[in-house]
This record gives structure tokens, sequence and C-alpha cells, in this order.
């Protein structure tokens, strides 16, 4: 930049970009009910390129320098490259597929009333890709206060139980500004809970069950206990929940099971409480003649509120409050791709997107009028980042 930046010039920048938006609303709308209305279901790669390319070809429009990474099977990363006069590398992160599958746009398109905007998507979050688009069209008609704003958005976030493909790309970057959507009271999330999923299986060996059961060795009953054992982990420490999410076995109903397994779903707010929770779901007890494994299916780790995200959080509420929208922010149990940039070391905020919710059902919505206002937030969170203004100022 060519003269100081002070906060003032901050909260300039979003009150431009906010109000630029608020002018420019009906474009913005037009733009999120086309998307909202072509079905991206996750897996189905050859409608998430078709999506992604289309949304190249208007970033292209709008100023920005597309790219489309393939990713093997899972389909086009885009990345969309703004060269700015400024320092900072900021990338503002979206993914464009839903778990909505084909046909449900059409018998639920977008819709809108007074307040809000309805449909597939909308909030998880189709929505959020409308405030990163269209803040870094504005953001491209200049001032630049960044040297490099990258518009991501990944086609495989639902399901994907490691990094989106292209983190890489991301490395060094001063900030990671995540779009899904806004809580339905306004707060941001700096904090996620990290996921493992895992999968027990337990063998023991058949034999018939009223002839001679205890020939057998019934790997249900085994597993059985293991799963009551487990139970006491949910709550064991702070924030740290286990659910069982399936069980199957046996082999037939006169026979003493051989085999059985469950999944489960740990999380917990720490990394270190992370990893201890996942010991303590391989300490399996003594079973008599019964064989157990354990196996770690992967999942997000732990976004933890460190200073720098703390204080990305900071000027995010700062900001949104000048904008005439009070909000906090929030710890979450749900994961998205902000969990892997923080995890990297990459200050990220999440929850940036519109103000919204009952995401992956028939009634997710969002609320029209904080497009704007998440708008002037993220286009004054780049500026902040790169002046440098983020911590003891704010
Ligand atoms: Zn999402």
């Amino acid at each position: 930049m060519t003269h100081p930046v002070h906060r003032d010039d901050v909260i300039g920048e979003a009150r431009r970009v906010a109000a630029a938006t608020d002018a420019d609303l009906e474009s913005v709308v037009a733009d999120l009910e086309t998307w909202v209305n072509a079905d991206t279901p996750g897996g189905d790669v050859s409608a998430l390129d078709r999506f992604a390319a289309e949304l190249a070809h208007t970033l292209e429009r709008y100023g920005l320098h597309p790219e489309l990474v393939p990713a093997g099977e899972r389909g086009l990363y885009l990345h969309a490259v703004l060269e700015g006069e400024g320092t900072a590398r900021v990338a503002l992160l979206s993914h464009h597929d839903t778990v909505f599958t084909h046909g449900t746009a059409l018998a639920r398109p977008f819709r809108r009333d007074a307040a809000r905007c309805y449909g597939p998507g909308v909030a998880d979050m189709k929505g959020g890709l409308a405030v990163a688009v269209h803040t870094a069209r504005l953001l491209a008609r200049g001032p630049r206060p960044f040297a490099r704003l990258e518009v991501v958005s990944v086609p495989d976030e639902e399901s994907r139980p490691h990094a989106p493909e292209t983190i890489d790309r991301l490395e060094g970057f001063d900030a990671v500004l995540c779009l899904e959507c806004g809580r339905p009271n306004g707060e941001v999330v700096s904090a996620r809970k990290g996921a493992t999923w895992f999968r027990i299986e337990a063998r023991g060996h058949a034999a018939h069950a009223g002839v001679e059961p205890d020939v057998g060795r019934n790997a249900i009953h085994a597993l059985a206990r293991e799963a009551i054992r487990l139970l006491d982990l949910h709550h064991s420490r702070v924030g740290v929940t286990l659910q069982l999410t399936s069980v199957v076995g046996g082999e037939g109903l006169n026979t003493v099971a051989s085999h059985a397994s469950l999944t489960g779903d740990l999380r917990a707010i720490t990394e270190d409480d992370l990893g201890w929770a996942v010991g303590e779901v391989a300490a399996f007890g003594e079973h008599d003649g019964i064989q157990f494994s354990l196996e770690n299916l992967g999942g997000p780790p732990a976004f933890e509120r460190t200073p720098a995200v703390a204080s990305l959080a900071e000027a995010a509420i700062l900001l949104g409050a000048d904008l005439g929208h009070v909000f906090g922010e929030a710890l979450t149990g749900g994961v998205s791709d902000g969990s892997w940039t923080a995890h990297r070391g990459i200050p990220t905020l999440d929850g940036l997107g519109p103000v919204g919710g009952l995401d992956h059902g028939p009634d997710e919505y969002i609320e029209t009028a904080t497009i704007p206002i998440r708008c002037g937030v993220v286009a004054g969170l780049v500026a902040a980042v790169d002046a440098g203004l983020l911590g003891d100022v704010w």
C-alpha cells in the first residue's frame, strides 16, 4: 500500500463492499438462484465438473484468473486468483458439492420470500459461494489490499475424510476465510471439533448355538461388551463425544456369531483429547478366543482457536457490528475444510457465509439481508490481514 493503513481504512473498505453488494443484490441473488437450481450431488463428477467450469467462466467475467485443477476421481478443484497491490495472501474457501441427489432442485427449486432464500444447498454452501465470488468481484474493481486473493471451490467437501487435494497451494497463506454459512444467530465459527471415524471388528468361532454353544466364541457378545465400554467415553472429557453409528454381525439364527463389527464417530475439541480418546477406543479387554481389530477411517483434525484465529474472529465481530449486524463466535461439533487449513497452521475463520441453517434438510435457508454484510466483513478481513491490523489493535 502507498500509505499506512489504519483501522478506519479497513472499516471503510468493509462499508464500501457491503454497500456495493447491497446495490447489486439482485444480480448476486440471480447467481445464487442459478447455482442452487443446478444439482451438484457429491460423487457425480460430471455434474460437479460442469458446475466448476461454469463457475470458472463467471469468475473470469468478474475479473479473476480461474484455473481448474484435476484431482483424480474427485473432480475439478476451482482456484481463481486475483492479484493486488498489497502483501497478504488470503483464500476464500468454499465447496460446490451438496448432499442432494439429482432432481432435488427440480422438485423444490430456488425460492425467495421477503427475508430468506431457500433451496437445496442454499446455505451449505452456495450462499457462501455467492459471498466469496461477489466479494472477489468487488475487490477486483480495486483498491486491492492484498498480494493474492484466491477463491477456492472444491467438489468433494461433504464426503472426503482427508484434506482437500489442493491444500498445498495454500501453504504459507496469511489467512483462510471459509464461507460455510453463519450460525442461525449470526455467529462465526472460530473452532471446530476434530473427528475420527473408526470401525472395530471382532472375530470369534462359529458353532451350533443349541448343540455346542460353548465350543463357539461369540463375536457379538464380545463386541457388545466393548460397545458398552466405549459409551463411557461420551463426555469423558469436556467436549469429547462418542456415538456408535452402525453395528452388524452374525451368520444365522442358530449359529454362534463368528464375526461382528461396529462403526463409531468420535469428536474432541483438541487434538490431544482426540488422540487420547482414540487410544481409549483401542484399549480392548480380554475376551477368550476373540480377536479385535481397530481400523481408523480418518476424519478432520480439530480446528483450535489459536491467538491468530481469535484475532480474526474479533475483527469479524467488530466489522459486523459496524455494519449493523451484531454477532459472536462459536465452537461447533461439525467439521469443514476450514478444519484442514487451520490444522496446517494457516489462520482460519469459518462461518463467514450468509446467516442460515437447517442444512441438509428440505427447509434449508439463508437470510438474504446478511449477504451484503458478510461480503463487507470478508472484504474488511482481507484488508485487516493485509494491513497487519489483527491482534492488539482490534
Ligand atoms: Zn458445507
